[in-house]
């Protein structure tokens, strides 16, 4: 898929509307569109990386980077007391549906284990 084509990099790239919370070098996150928590957001490699399985050595700082901006935007948002869930989904069978590696940062609500 090329990057025009990719709804997270076109939110990276400014190009559609979206509610963004956090900002940095290699990351951005926004608040995702059809909320399944008070509070989530999405955060993602500003990078077009497809999913966990297509990371490379080249990409450790980048993937470390979206848990660093987890926590500060955790902290931000007032859960990083009260506890947050990060996911992230990867492939068809766990429910990856936009092709462009992203946490999920989940808040604001008790939640089971194991997920559904
Ligand atoms: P996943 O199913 O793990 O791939 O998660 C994709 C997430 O992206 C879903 O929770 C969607 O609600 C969210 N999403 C899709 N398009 C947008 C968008 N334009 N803005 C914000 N969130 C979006």
């Amino acid at each position: 898929m090329s990057t025009s084509e990719c709804i997270f990099c076109r939110i990276a790239a400014g190009e559609v509307p979206t509610t963004i919370v956090h900002e940095n070098y290699h990351t951005i996150a926004f608040r995702d569109l059809h909320p399944k928590a008070p509070v989530h957001i999405l955060i993602i490699p500003k990078k077009h990386i497809a999913s966990i399985d297509a990371v490379t050595e080249d990409d450790r700082g980048v993937m470390g980077a979206l848990f660093t901006a987890a926590r500060d935007i955790a902290r931000t948002e007032g859960v990083a007391e009260s506890g947050y869930r990060v996911v992230m989904n990867t492939g068809k069978a766990a429910g990856q549906t936009v092709g462009h590696a992203h946490l999920h940062l989940m808040a604001g609500r008790d939640f089971a284990w194991p997920p559904g």
